[in-house]
């Protein structure tokens, strides 16, 4: 008898090294928990950040990491509340935010832009990163479907009531065409997805319906509806922002995007423009621009510009 409970705690651990080894390292799943208010916390670790929010009768949860992280946020949310994990909210398709969501139980309720559900169906990675097919099966396909969305909002819905509400809205094409804001009023707290990763140069994935010319004004309408009603704003892959931080973010990637623009019009490539490309120095403590990140937003800009009709109509996206 004691030998095969040896023997089922060492396969046990087996297991656990291998979903290490998958992460791509040998770094122990570690989640690191940020609390904001009494019942709102951050998780850091394994991809984006994880918004927490402990309810009257149970726990929205805001993005759930890289594959085999479910485990682990599950974990660490257990020695915050026992009360059940109600819905999960996604703020858009990529595997660094929704891969956790098949450890969850299937009665989780997942919500999602609808565009976001649609991305989910393909879990394409942005342009330049993942190996092409990598994506299929995707995820979601492997698990028969577990923790794919089965509502979405358009511009707007609102769950739950009172101190428990929690506010979604959709501003416009970002990072991709189903960036979620996600609002806790009662906290006057934002979980802004990566559309705000911090202060760097974004990814504008043009897979998933991302818009470098239209990057800055979704993020400035998300600033003017949320100015009076939050205070903290967490941020897909840094920590918080402040609302003065937003709307400098927002200028930042106007002003990107103006820049690649004129690029473009003196004739410029898109390697030469990225490669000359520094971040102005008034927009202070921010990740200095690197390759491949600028010259992938550049060239995402670029295509926008070229597939403006001669009437000056934009596409909208896919
Ligand atoms: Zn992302």
């Amino acid at each position: 008898m004691k030998r095969v409970v040896m023997l089922t705690a060492l396969i046990a651990a087996g297991a656990a090294s291998y979903v290490v080894a998958q992460q791509g390292g040998q770094k122990p799943m570690v989640v690191e928990v940020q609390k904001l208010k009494d019942n709102l916390f951050v998780l850091t670790g394994g991809g984006g950040n994880t918004t927490v929010f402990v309810q009257s009768n149970g726990i929205t949860v805001v993005d759930t990491k890289n594959p085999g992280w479910g485990a682990p946020i599950l974990a660490k949310i257990q020695e915050l509340s026992p009360k059940p994990i109600t819905t999960i909210i996604n703020t858009h398709s990529h595997g660094d935010h929704v891969s956790g969501n098949v450890e969850f139980p299937a009665t989780v309720d997942v919500v999602v832009q609808e565009n976001t559900a649609a991305n989910m169906k393909e879990m394409m990675s942005p342009p330049g990163m993942g190996k092409p097919g990598a994506n299929k099966p995707t995820i979601f396909e492997q698990n028969q479907g577990k923790g794919l969305p089965k509502r979405t909002f358009k511009d707007r819905m609102t769950l739950f009531k009172g101190p428990d509400e929690v506010e979604l809205h959709y501003f416009g094409r970002g990072h991709t065409n189903g960036d979620a804001w996600v609002l806790f009023p009662a906290a006057r707290v934002v979980a802004t997805g990566d559309i705000v990763p911090g202060k760097r140069v974004p990814i504008v994935d043009s897979n998933n319906g991302g818009s470098g010319m239209e990057y800055g004004d979704s993020v400035a309408k998300a600033h003017s509806r949320f100015t009076k009603v939050a205070d903290t704003f967490v941020t897909g892959h840094a920590l918080t922002m402040t609302g003065a931080e937003l709307i400098e973010y927002a200028t930042f990637m106007r002003e990107f995007a103006e820049a690649a623009s004129a690029a473009k019009k003196a004739g410029t490539s898109v390697e030469a423009h990225a490669k000359s490309y520094a971040i102005p120095a008034k927009f202070k403590d921010y990740t200095p621009a690197q390759e491949p990140g600028v010259r992938s937003a550049t060239q995402a800009i670029y295509d926008e510009l070229d597939a403006i009709k001669p009437t000056g109509t934009r596409p909208t996206g896919r």
